[in-house]
């Protein structure tokens, strides 16, 4: 398989080079040349063993050509060492809890599988690999346990300084080893655009080997398609729904989560639609309305992950619909909540249905059930994106009682913080890179 990037589609590249560049060189994103479609059989979901199958099967498709079945097949199965359970909220809300992997986000899914991608191409390389990530929450703490200790790879995460919850921060600045943590003085964007800037700057790119780690990276990606089959296996032999039933509601920022849905669809997954839901952070619903995309400061909100002013993956969704809106709006809508009405949802969801939400799966969950008010026909598969407990205050702020912290954030909390404070300025970063 190639790849190409979304600014220029003669700049082919195969899965070792997209992989470990992350971003292209001319600043696009990398993009498979084909979607390979899943055999008929594969795509009946019958049996729950089909999930393996079905990831395995992606894999190949996508990196087969360079990665032999053996390891792939390895990769995978580490890759999905957890449980993603769908389960009911209400009659016509179900829950996919991409939350139980080792940092309780669904991010988990997409380190696990590029760190073990990048580590095996790396292989027999003579330089350390610098792999930076800016981090508006939870992508570190992923990022970071994906690849602790991951021989010839160094991380270097860069984050907003006092814009992430404690226990997330604490999830990234404890580890140590190959893993440090830049506390920037300034927005999530800001860690975005340094991260940029240190990619095409020549003086970095002649010296070190540098790589990205967000949801940029096209290996991050393809796993994250793995679990819109998982929800089609667990909504027809358990709730009795087939896929075309199905409306996926992904509460957003960059927009992995709702790209890797698409490119699930596109490889036969006959999905009935998707909502794409967001906080204050509007960009993406306010171009399915207007046609217009106009990227801006990310405002702050208590779904703090999705506080994204100008969401990366737009590009590779764009490119999806071949730049044609009206294509986009058949597949796909959008809409947005404030802060108290996302609060207002936890409370209500935990007082009717017992069920725990995070902050960005209450924003999911109004704008499903405002979409199946109107089109009734359809059960609502709201991606969980976060446990409750990595947004502890918040939620029992809402819910007034406790929320269990899971063992391992529980032991993260009580490490001692390692961070480097630097200011959001390309040199400062240079120097420490170049140390
Ligand atoms: C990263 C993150 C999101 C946004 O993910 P995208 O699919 O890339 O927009 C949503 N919720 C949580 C909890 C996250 O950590």
């Amino acid at each position: 398989m190639k790849f190409y990037s979304t600014n220029n589609k003669n700049n082919l590249v195969d899965a070792k080079t997209a992989v470990t560049q992350g971003l292209a060189p001319d600043g696009g994103l990398y993009m498979p040349t084909e979607i390979p479609k899943l055999s008929e059989d594969l795509l009946t979901f019958n049996s729950d063993s089909d999930f393996k199958k079905i990831a395995l099967e992606i894999a190949k498709n996508f990196l087969g050509q360079e990665i032999e079945s053996e390891i792939l097949e390895r990769i995978v199965t580490e890759t999905l060492n957890f449980e993603c359970p769908l389960v009911k909220i209400n009659e016509k809300i179900l829950s996919l809890e991409l939350f139980h992997g080792p940092t309780l986000a669904f991010k988990d899914f997409g380190a696990r599988f590029m760190a073990r991608v990048m580590s095996h191409f790396r292989k027999g390389a003579n330089k350390e690999l610098n792999i930076l990530v800016a981090t508006s929450g939870d992508t570190g703490g992923a990022v970071a346990h994906g690849f602790l200790g991951v021989p010839g790879i160094k991380v270097t995460l860069l984050y907003p300084s006092g814009q992430v919850s404690r226990l997330q921060e604490q999830q990234f600045t404890t580890l140590g080893q190959n893993i440090t943590a830049l506390e920037v003085s300034g927005t999530f964007d800001d860690c975005q655009r340094l991260v940029k800037e240190a990619f095409v700057d020549q003086e970095l790119k002649s010296k070190l080997d540098l790589s990205s780690a967000n949801s940029i990276n096209i290996s991050r990606l393809i796993p994250q398609s793995f679990y819109f089959f998982k929800a089609a296996i667990d909504a027809k032999n358990t709730f009795n729904k087939e896929v075309s039933e199905l409306v996926f509601c992904t509460p957003s920022g960059n927009f992995g989560n709702l790209t890797a849905g698409l490119l699930a669809k596109r490889m036969g997954l006959n999905i009935g639609h998707f909502i794409a839901a967001t906080n204050a952070n509007d960009i993406v619903p306010t171009y399915l309305e207007t046609g217009e995309f106009t990227p801006r400061a990310s405002i702050q909100t208590v779904s703090n992950a999705m506080d994204v002013g100008n969401p990366s993956n737009f590009a590779r969704m764009h490119e999806l619909f071949g730049g044609n809106l009206q294509a986009m709006r058949a597949e796909i809508t959008g809409d947005r909540y404030n802060d108290s009405q996302t609060k207002e949802a936890v409370t209500r969801v935990f007082a009717q249905h017992e069920y725990t939400l995070d902050p960005h799966g209450a924003v999911g969950f109004l704008a499903l059930e405002k979409f199946l008010k109107s089109n009734s026909k359809y059960t609502g598969v709201l991606l969980e994106t976060a446990h409750p407990s990595k947004f502890v205050e918040t939620v029992e702020e809402c819910i007034k009682s406790e929320v269990k912290i899971p063992l391992r954030l529980q032991e993260a909390m009580s490490k001692e913080k390692k961070a480097i404070k630097i200011s959001p300025n390309l040199f400062e970063l240079k120097q420490l890179l170049l140390n």
